[in-house]
């Protein structure tokens, strides 16, 4: 159990977190994937999500309505939040710390397994945001198409990708290469204008005191791994 100094041990940022910036390996990238491959896996991603806004059209007024509506996009934010606040920031890469019983809340969307698991409290958010799932799933697996499109402005030895619409999509997850680029960074949207709702409510958590010892890149780190140099 945490005492209460812990708890505040705020702000959430912590410029001298041991960040795996450090170590990763720099001047060489894998070639990029062929078009062939871009073009394939922008189809098999923008179908899905088609149909999630056409299917809603064909049978607004009668077979969907705005209850439906708010209910959906409530339990994907929800459930999204539990995947990349709670299962990815939190329990993967440890970028900051947080009580147990918060811990509880924040895996959810059935993405086993995790090193701590606490399964009574992940199936209860189960039950809760099981209907949006298959849509939080494809988006979070969708990220992995940003090595395939957008920019790399960081150093890592991938083709990683910030890609501005799984940013959006994927609460903060597709500000990929700053990702890849700075893996225990609790904030992957690294600039202001990179939205990065997990990290907003991450920020609120630790305002709370529900979460605290954050891991955030100092300037100095950023420019160290740029690969837009200032001259
Ligand atoms: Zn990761
Ligand atoms: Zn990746």
């Amino acid at each position: 159990m945490y005492t209460m100094s812990e708890v505040t041990k705020l702000p959430i940022a912590n410029p001298t977190g041991n960040l795996i910036a450090e170590s990763a390996p720099l001047d060489e990238t894998p070639e990029r994937a062929s078009l062939t491959v871009r073009m394939v896996t922008l189809v098999t991603i923008i179908v899905p999500l088609l149909g999630v806004v056409v299917a809603p059209c064909l049978v607004w007024g009668w077979g969907f309505g705005w209850t439906d509506l708010g209910l959906l996009l409530g339990m994907y934010v929800l459930s999204s939040l539990g995947v990349t606040a709670g299962f990815h920031r939190l329990f993967v890469h440890r970028s900051f710390e947080a009580y147990m019983w918060v811990k509880l809340f924040g895996p959810s969307s059935a993405q086993w397994p995790c090193r701590d698991r606490c399964f009574s409290g992940s199936l209860c958010t189960v039950a809760i945001t099981s209907t949006a799932t298959p849509l939080v799933h494809h988006v979070t697996w969708s990220v992995n198409s940003c090595h395939l499109w957008g920019l790399h402005p960081y150093k890592s030895d991938d083709q990683s990708r910030n890609n501005f619409v799984f940013g959006i999509l994927a609460l903060g997850e597709g500000w990929h290469n700053n990702h890849h680029a700075f893996l225990t960074s609790a904030r992957h949207g690294l600039r202001w204008w990179q939205i990065d709702v997990s990290y907003w409510v991450l920020r609120t958590m630790a305002l709370l005191g529900l979460a605290w010892n954050a891991k955030i890149p100092s300037k100095q780190a950023q420019e160290k791994m740029s690969l837009f140099k200032a001259t």
